[in-house]
């Protein structure tokens, strides 16, 4: 018998062990699938109203547990319970959204000499689902829900720091009826569950949310038994101010669209590029917005803003802002335990610091000035990266330019709305590939298939 992998998992505000999980370990992870692998057999044939009414259930158990869901991701991420509840309840909508799936899997008659030909949208099989720990609860739902509606079964590997609601939302899906093995989850470490679900040949398709250096080799390993992936990875998202914006609302949301779960999020508009003319007048809003964000206690129904997640992302956040940054000026962070950063921008900034050009992934932004439209659209498209952005401005032709010269795969005007689960999600570049969300994400959990039926006699 070998040692038990155990975790201690952490609160980030508090620095106190919350409880201790156990990892799986090669053998775990391999019985896991074999038993998703059994499970898909049956899940696949279950009548797609039965499916369907399954799936409702499920999304009715996270409702009624959505209080215990986001207090369980205070604790376990930081996050404030502000936006702990919206991830709950974002979990249940996402799972009730493709719950309509089921019924409504359409495939095509396609007209053909000598018979019907019809197409059917087959399910893939075992589909291995990686998390990252910035956003535990809706990124697990927004695979595993239209993945099991499609009818695949699915196993999901959370982040090792954030195993809690995963397994929370296992639980809940199988007091709602979903039967053993369809949805498993199954703390463990990248390198051996997550790793696993690319070599297993039963796991027939990745699904990986986390950094692009890790989504690379997934996809590079992947290619091996040419396992469909999909991807959504980093970003270094542009919020592009123009001088005919209100300049009032841009600079007092601007922070928000940063520093929310303390700039855990890779749609995080971490550069700011504002017009010349009117950059002074935008910093003078900005400073107000930025030392008004409430930095505290997550639980505190006030707090605005977290710690981060671990003392060594914090040490990795710190060191894109070293002594000699020219650091604009900052909001507040407490003292003591937790992981702590306080919210900071950076200017001026050159276009070739590591701060403006890498993913900080903290509550850290850069601001820049443009000179004109084709300015500003260079600026932001200087990255490898192309998830989200904003663009503020009062002019409908110039937003819409704008909107269709940026390359990314989110843009909000006028705000700095990135994700609805009735609309489609996914980067540009090296920010993903493929589509979460919206009625886009049942293609990354289907397969076409065409079946030709002779009328000859
Ligand atoms: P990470 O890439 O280190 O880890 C993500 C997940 O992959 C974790 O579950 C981890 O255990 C697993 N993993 C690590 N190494 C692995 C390997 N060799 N094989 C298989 N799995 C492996 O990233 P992180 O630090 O957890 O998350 C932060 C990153 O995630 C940021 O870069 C961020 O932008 C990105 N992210 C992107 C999105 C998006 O939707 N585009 C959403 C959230 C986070």
């Amino acid at each position: 018998m070998t040692e038990p992998d155990l975790f201690e998992v952490v609160n980030p505000a508090t620095e106190e062990v919350i409880t201790t999980v156990e990892l799986a370990g090669p053998a775990e992870t391999d019985a896991a699938v074999a038993r998703a692998r059994a499970a898909f057999d049956t899940w696949r044939r279950v009548a797609p109203a039965d499916r369907a009414r399954l799936l409702r259930a499920f999304a009715a158990a996270v409702d009624a547990d959505r209080e215990h869901l986001a207090a369980l991701e205070v604790a376990n991420a930081g996050h404030t319970i502000g936006n702990a509840r919206w991830e709950a309840g974002n979990a249940r909508d996402v799972i009730e959204y493709y719950a309509a799936a089921p019924e409504r899997l359409f495939g095509r008659q396609i007209p053909v000499a000598g018979g019907l030909d019809v197409t059917f949208q087959e399910p893939i099989g075992v589909v291995g689902v990686i998390v990252p720990w910035n956003f535990p609860m809706p990124i697990a739902a927004w695979a595993l829900a239209p993945a099991l509606a499609a009818g695949n079964t699915v196993i999901v590997k959370p982040a090792e720091l954030t195993p809690l609601t995963a397994l929370r939302l296992a639980e809940l899906a199988l007091a709602a009826g979903i039967p053993e093995g369809v949805l498993q989850v199954l703390p463990g470490r990248g390198p051996v569950v997550g790793q696993r679900f690319v070599t297993h040949p039963d796991v027939r398709k990745v699904v990986f949310t986390g950094s692009t250096r890790v989504g690379k080799e997934i996809m590079a390993g992947c290619a091996a038994q040419v396992k469909p992936v999909t991807l959504e990875l980093g970003g270094k998202s542009a919020n592009i101010v123009f001088a005919d914006a209100d300049l009032a609302k841009a600079a007092a949301t601007a922070p928000y669209a940063v520093f929310d779960n303390a700039g855990q999020d890779c749609c995080a508009r971490s550069r700011i590029l504002v017009e010349a003319s009117v950059f002074d007048d935008f910093m003078a809003l900005l400073e107000p917005a930025v030392r008004g964000v409430r930095v505290g206690d997550p639980s505190d129904e006030k707090t605005e803003m977290g710690p981060l997640i671990s003392a060594a992302h914090r040490e990795r956040v710190s060191s894109y802002v070293p002594d000699t940054s020219a650091v604009a000026f900052r909001g507040s962070a407490p003292d003591g335990p937790g992981f702590w950063y306080p919210p900071t921008v950076l200017a001026p900034v050159r276009h070739d610091d590591r701060a403006f050009t890498e993913e900080i992934f903290g509550p850290v932004v850069a601001v820049v000035p443009f000179r004109d439209e084709q300015d500003a659209l260079r600026i932001a498209n200087a990255t490898e990266y192309g998830l989200s952005g904003s663009i503020w401005t009062r002019d409908l032709g110039r937003a819409l330019r704008v909107s269709r010269g940026v390359e990314a795969g989110n843009l909000s005007v006028n705000s700095h709305s990135s994700v609805r689960y009735t609309t489609p999600f996914g980067g540009f570049k090296q920010s993903g590939l493929g589509r979460e969300l919206g009625p886009d994400a049942l293609d990354a959990f289907t397969q076409t298939k065409n079946v030709f039926i002779s009328t000859e006699e």
